[in-house]
């Protein structure tokens, strides 16, 4: 981080702070959960300040008056700014998540094309359009307005990817916002917010509050000054965000949890090259970021004919995906993103082989 001190990770009205507490949090690495890097612990005051200068900047300020060429030409910028520093981007997503650093890489490349995506979107998008209503006499006009002040919360398993689908949007449409990300991974979103600000984006239109989803997390969800929640997570605290943001009725976007299957016909099989293609997929589907994925093919549903050789090859693979440190050269899958998701992952290992489930590949060693 730069620019500012270490424990200045709340960024209101263009100014980077402490929380006003003072509260701080490790940051740990999820390889040895030794701490490597410390952030403010935000809480409501915080969120409250972070709030109060987005309305400000939405209400008073020129960002949602900009014209939208100009707006597109700045995510253009912070797309070129973030090629620029992918490399300290994607350790720090590594670092963060525990993810591989050629996962972290190409996170930071998909953060890059989105914001170039919807700098297109904007401009090919923005302006009013007449729609032949069918007669001479009605003219309808589509105008695309910003919604107004946007909070957004995210999750700790594509910490900038999921930031990066809410504030390049939210800025395009020439939004103001308050982000709010995973309390466990907030590095390269505080690092994204100080993209913005080199590239140019107006005073209070980006602001962060580093802090945990019951204060600052259920507070943006509520404060009446918000206009739009964007949250991804879990479906519990998904639940809470929306029944907050009801009592004032916000617009909600939500993304929650999912439980996938992959399935698998005979006939993919029928080639050599048609099963190998196969195997992999559902192999990468499992295990990629250690199976911490919203959309990771968590079940396998097999043709009865190839299932048992489908399996025996898949659980050959398995055993050989080469664990470890995400930075270090080679390793294929990195830890879990903390303690506490491997306190709730072991019990559904211990479920399932209580129900009569057989392990194939790790336990069986
Ligand atoms: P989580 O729900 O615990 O936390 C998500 C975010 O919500 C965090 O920033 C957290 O601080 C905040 N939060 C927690 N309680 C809150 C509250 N009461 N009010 C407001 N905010 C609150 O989820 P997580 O463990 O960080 O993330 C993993 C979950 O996210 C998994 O269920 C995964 O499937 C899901 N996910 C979904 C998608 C998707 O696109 N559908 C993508 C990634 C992750």
């Amino acid at each position: 981080m730069s620019g500012h001190q270490a424990q200045q990770t709340i960024h209101v009205g263009g100014e980077w702070r402490a929380a006003a507490s003072g509260a701080t949090r490790d940051i740990l690495d999820p390889a040895d959960a030794k701490t490597f890097a410390v952030v403010a612990e935000g809480g409501v005051p915080d969120t409250d300040a972070a709030v109060e200068a987005a309305r400000r900047a939405f209400d008073h300020g020129e960002w949602p008056h900009t014209p939208v060429t100009e707006r597109a030409a700045l995510l253009r910028r912070v797309a070129d700014l973030l090629v620029r520093d992918r490399e300290p981007l994607g350790l720090l997503e590594s670092r963060d998540a525990g993810k591989t650093l050629e996962e972290g890489r190409v996170d930071i490349d998909c953060v890059a094309d989105a914001f170039r995506y919807f700098a297109d979107l904007v401009v090919g998008e923005g302006g009013g359009r007449v729609v032949d209503a069918g007669s001479d006499d009605i003219h309808s006009v589509v105008v695309h307005e910003p919604v107004g002040v946007c909070a957004m919360i995210t999750p700790w398993n594509y910490p900038l990817l999921q930031a990066s689908w809410k504030v390049a949007p939210a800025l395009a449409a020439g939004n103001t916002f308050v982000i709010k990300p995973s309390e466990i991974t907030p590095l390269t979103t505080v690092a994204l917010i100080e993209l913005l600000v080199e590239a140019g984006l107006p005073e209070g239109v980006a602001n962060i509050v580093t802090g945990p989803g019951h204060s600052v997390g259920a507070r943006l969800a509520e404060h009446p000054d918000v206009d739009l929640v964007s949250f991804t997570g879990g479906l519990v605290s998904g639940t809470k965000v929306a029944q907050a943001a009801a009592v004032t009725v916000k617009k909600v976007a939500l993304e929650l949890g999912g439980k996938n299957p992959n399935v698998v016909f005979a006939d993919a099989c029928a080639t050599e090259e048609g099963f190998d293609t196969a195997v992999d997929q559902a192999l990468n589907a499992a295990f990629i970021h250690s199976g911490q994925v919203c959309s990771a093919g968590s079940r396998l549903i097999i043709e009865e004919s190839v299932r048992e050789r489908f399996v025996a090859e898949l659980a050959r693979r398995a055993e050989r995906i080469r664990l470890g440190r995400g930075t270090e050269d080679g390793v294929e899958c990195g830890p879990l993103v903390s303690a506490e998701q491997r306190e709730k992952t072991e019990p559904y290992i211990a479920a399932a082989l209580a129900e009569g489930a057989l392990p194939r590949a790790g336990l069986a060693r």
